[in-house]
């Protein structure tokens, strides 16, 4: 997180900014609403003038005008008098209350202009009245630098006069599966291949991120094949991910590459799964090794890479949200490193309950497509989280603003 900042800014249409930060204080530049107006349909007069109504002795007022919306009345109104108005249209300047309809009768006519109308209760100053500058006084900032902005946030925007905004610009990354094991998924594979999926999945957690990624083609277990791709990546894409060969194995090299290539900041993290996790910067670009392991690469995609674009992109919050659920059934843990089990939560009127998957290889995808957090077992000791035990869970597919 250290090592990646902000990327620079675009203007972009208010509707494409949804789901993404504000790079600039954006300021209204009328009052908002402009001027004050009916909240309701029904008829303008003076609180005052319904003074003392009820039902038995009810006011009785002559309609002299009608204001829809969009028009203006600037004419008086004077003791035994009222305007009919819709919702939207300005408040006369002589009136400070509005009646909506339904509690209005009609003593002669329509109800329309020239009608005459009877009130059976007193009204206050400002009923059915929103003010002129409720929300925002012109030259108010209405969403500030930093801010995600939401779909209710574009209108309000569009409200203000503002139509295009500056945002952080979506970072690029390029995705390169390493594996002489590897073909496409348009290929059947033959003895000893296995499709590349990792690059998929991988390009749909940056696309989920906010960034654009792009697949480029398999590379071979190679040493020098590696480092040519990683270095020619490095020069067009804002983040390089790269999956396999990120171990101890013979035709490992992404470790290498990153350290020939730049500085190699980081092999292994105490996680399971996906221990063998290597980041460093090539030619000033962040490039991530990810393992081959299909888990394993997800997770480190979802724990360590996914902040990173993220802060590439303004955001300032960097943590799925966690609840606490009663553990189903039991968790042996074998390994002293932090593990997230691929897990589904459920809900019963005591909370959350939290059920591992069966099969937590980190080879398969299969059991996270199927699951909706990581349960975590803390870095420790090997030991036996019993039924009913309060584990934390890492909740996926929810963005990390949402409070739970
Ligand atoms: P590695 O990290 O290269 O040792 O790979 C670990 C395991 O992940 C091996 O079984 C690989 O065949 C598998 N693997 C590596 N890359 C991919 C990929 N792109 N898609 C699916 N599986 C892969
Ligand atoms: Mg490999």
């Amino acid at each position: 997180m250290s090592r990646v900042e902000a990327l620079d800014v675009e203007e972009v249409d208010i509707v494409d900014i949804i789901g993404r930060v504000a790079a600039e204080d954006l300021a209204s530049d009328i009052d908002i609403s402009p001027f004050a107006h009916a909240a309701m349909d029904g008829f303008a007069m003076r609180a005052e003038q319904l003074a003392g109504a009820t039902a038995e002795n009810p006011v009785e007022l002559d309609v002299i005008a009608e204001v829809p919306a969009g028009a203006w009345y600037d004419g008086d109104i004077k003791e035994g008098q009222c305007v009919r108005i819709m919702t939207g249209a300005p408040l006369p300047e002589a009136a400070d209350a509005v009646v909506k309809y339904e509690i209005v009768g009609i003593v002669s006519g329509d109800g329309r202009q020239g009608s005459r109308v009877a009130f059976a209760k007193p009204a206050s100053v400002g009923d059915n009245i929103r003010a002129a500058g409720e929300e925002a006084k012109a030259g108010e900032v209405i969403v500030h630098a930093g801010e995600v902005v939401h779909s209710a946030g574009v209108g309000f925007l569009a409200g203000c006069g503002v139509t295009r905004a500056k945002t952080y610009r979506r970072p690029t990354v390029a995705i390169i599966a390493t594996g002489s094991e590897l073909v496409d998924p348009t290929e059947v594979p033959t003895q000893g291949k296995i499709r590349n999926s990792n690059s998929y999945a991988l390009a749909a957690c940056a696309v989920d991120a906010g960034a654009i990624p792009t697949v480029l083609p398999i590379s071979p277990d190679d040493f020098e094949g590696l480092k040519a791709e990683v270095l020619a990546a490095a020069a067009k894409y804002d983040f390089v991910v790269t999956s396999g060969g990120a171990a101890n194995g013979d035709y490992d090299f992404i470790k290498k590459v990153v350290d020939d290539a730049g500085e190699l900041l980081m092999v292994t993290v105490n996680m399971r799964p996906g221990k063998a996790q290597t980041f460093g910067i090539v030619n000033g670009t962040p490039v991530f090794g990810l393992p081959g392991n299909p888990a394993a690469a997800y997770l480190g995609f979802e724990m360590i890479i996914r902040p990173a674009l993220r802060k590439m992109q303004g955001y300032s919050h960097f943590d799925r949200p966690h609840v606490k659920a009663r553990l189903i059934g039991t968790q042996k843990k074998k390994d002293p490193r932090r593990i997230f089990n691929r897990a589904t939560l459920s809900k019963d009127d005591e909370g959350y309950l939290v059920t591992p998957a069966k099969n937590q290889s980190s080879g398969l995808f299969g059991p996270i497509q199927k699951a909706n957090c990581f349960v975590v077992l803390p870095e420790g000791d090997p030991c036996v989280y019993e039924e009913g035990a309060l584990m934390d869970c890492v909740m996926l597919d929810i963005p990390e603003e949402v409070l739970l």
